[in-house]
């Protein structure tokens, strides 16, 4: 029977991914629906060429351009936030895609795991905020949460080969981004082309950044905590240059499991599509005996703080991991607009959790309040110390 399939952010760099797996998956896997937010070119592109029965814009005003632009082929475009929640909770769906990027995508995300669908997650902002809800919200429902993000992927993989009780810890490999061997005086004085300029991924905006400056890997150790239940001392971060080694399980007994393939997103989609089944597709295939080596290192702490501050955010939980999310979102922002320099994303950081009061056993409302005071907070001190900020 024919899958099918909602894409939350169709026209990301993961949508765009999955509408190609998904094409070459046909008639296995269907698009029955699909969002953007901004991109009205693409998205009416992508919405004639694969003819969903409901495609939604989140951005009213791109909505009604979309619409004029889609009128004559009987595709109804819808608008406004809300509309994600509802595409997600539609009855005739069974996999909801969540790629869109930021705390942006946590309702809808949630509206998939009270639904008691397949909820494949490369959206980890929401499972680093509100990981506790998504999950409890799925235990009760019944829904599936199944990884995107690579090393995600990797691990739910690799966990196959032993029973949960049996691992002893996960080891999270990143590429190290582009400031890998950059002095850390220069990297925080990076530019935006030297940050987005990624050696071994092509990602979207935000992501990018957050993999300059290891934020990447801080949420990907508070994400892994939530997807495979683990405390925050079974992680371990080690940097491998190749992104080949997608991440490691060690089980108890020194077995050490990997998954490998090129650095690649259709593999993860595709397999969060088809699990547990594997299928042909249009991945590349890796070839080892052209790459002759694969290197690893233990990452550099001290010159890439966000990613400590993740472990120690993870370790705190309740509203620190909102906090840090929330801030970096900004700040990012702030960063791609020109209006900070790169080093001064993680001061922001630092700072918003250094003036923010903890709380614990939060609501999704208390978190919404508390991502937007966080935001404000870093709004605040730009227009406060905008020098301090500029000279970090
Ligand atoms: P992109 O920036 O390329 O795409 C984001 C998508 O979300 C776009 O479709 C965009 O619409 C939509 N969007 C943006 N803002 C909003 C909003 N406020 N409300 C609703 N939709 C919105 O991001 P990526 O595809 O790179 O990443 C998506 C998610 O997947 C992120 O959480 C990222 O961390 C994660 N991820 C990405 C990987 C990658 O390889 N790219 C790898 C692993 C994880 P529009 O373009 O029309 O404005
Ligand atoms: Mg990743």
């Amino acid at each position: 029977m024919t899958k099918k399939v909602a894409i939350l952010g169709s026209t990301g760099s993961i949508g765009r991914n999955a509408l190609e797996v998904i094409g070459a998956l046909a008639p296995a896997f269907e698009v029955v629906a699909m969002t953007a937010h901004s991109k009205v070119d693409l998205f009416c592109q992508q919405v004639r060429a694969v003819r969903p029965k409901y495609a939604a814009m989140t951005d009213s005003v791109a909505a009604q351009s979309c619409r004029k632009r889609l009128q004559g082929t009987g595709v109804e475009v819808l608008s406004g936030p809300n509309r994600l929640v509802e595409i997600a909770s539609l009855d005739e769906v069974d996999i909801v895609l969540c790629a869109v990027v930021g705390a942006a995508g946590l309702p809808a995300a949630l509206a998939v795991a009270k639904a008691g669908k397949t909820v494949a997650i490369a959206n980890k902002e929401p499972l680093v905020i509100a990981g506790e809800l998504l999950t409890e919200a799925a235990r009760r429902s019944g829904a599936t949460i199944l990884p995107v993000d690579s090393e995600h992927s990797a691990v739910f993989q690799a966990m196959q080969a032993g029973s949960a009780a049996e691992v002893e810890k996960v080891i999270l490999t990143a590429s190290g981004g582009p400031f890998r061997k950059t002095d850390t005086a220069h990297m925080q004085r990076a530019t935006v082309e030297q940050a987005l300029n990624h050696p071994t991924w092509t990602m979207g905006p935000k992501i990018t950044i957050d993999s300059a400056s290891m934020m990447n890997k801080a949420l990907e150790v508070i994400e892994a905590v939530w997807l495979f239940r683990l405390s925050v001392d079974q992680i371990d971060v080690l940097i491998h240059p190749e992104s080949v080694v997608h991440s490691m399980v060690e089980f108890v007994d020194g077995s050490v499991i990997a998954q490998l393939g090129t650095p690649d997103m259709r593999l993860p989609i595709q397999y969060a599509l088809t699990y547990p089944r594997r299928v042909a597709g249009v991945a590349d295939r890796l070839r080892l005996d052209r790459l002759g080596k694969l290197t690893f290192e233990p990452p550099d702490l001290k010159k890439f703080r966000a990613l400590a501050l993740g472990f120690e955010v993870a370790r705190r939980g309740g509203s620190a991991p909102v906090v840090f999310n929330a801030a970096n979102e900004a700040a990012v922002e702030a960063f791609l607009a020109g209006r900070i320099p790169f080093g001064a994303i993680v001061e922001l950081i630092e700072h918003c959790l250094d003036v923010h009061n903890e709380r614990t056993h939060l609501s999704l409302d208390d978190l919404l309040a508390i991502d937007d005071w966080s935001r404000q907070e870093v709004a605040r001190r730009l227009a406060d110390a905008p020098q301090t900020v500029a000279q970090k």
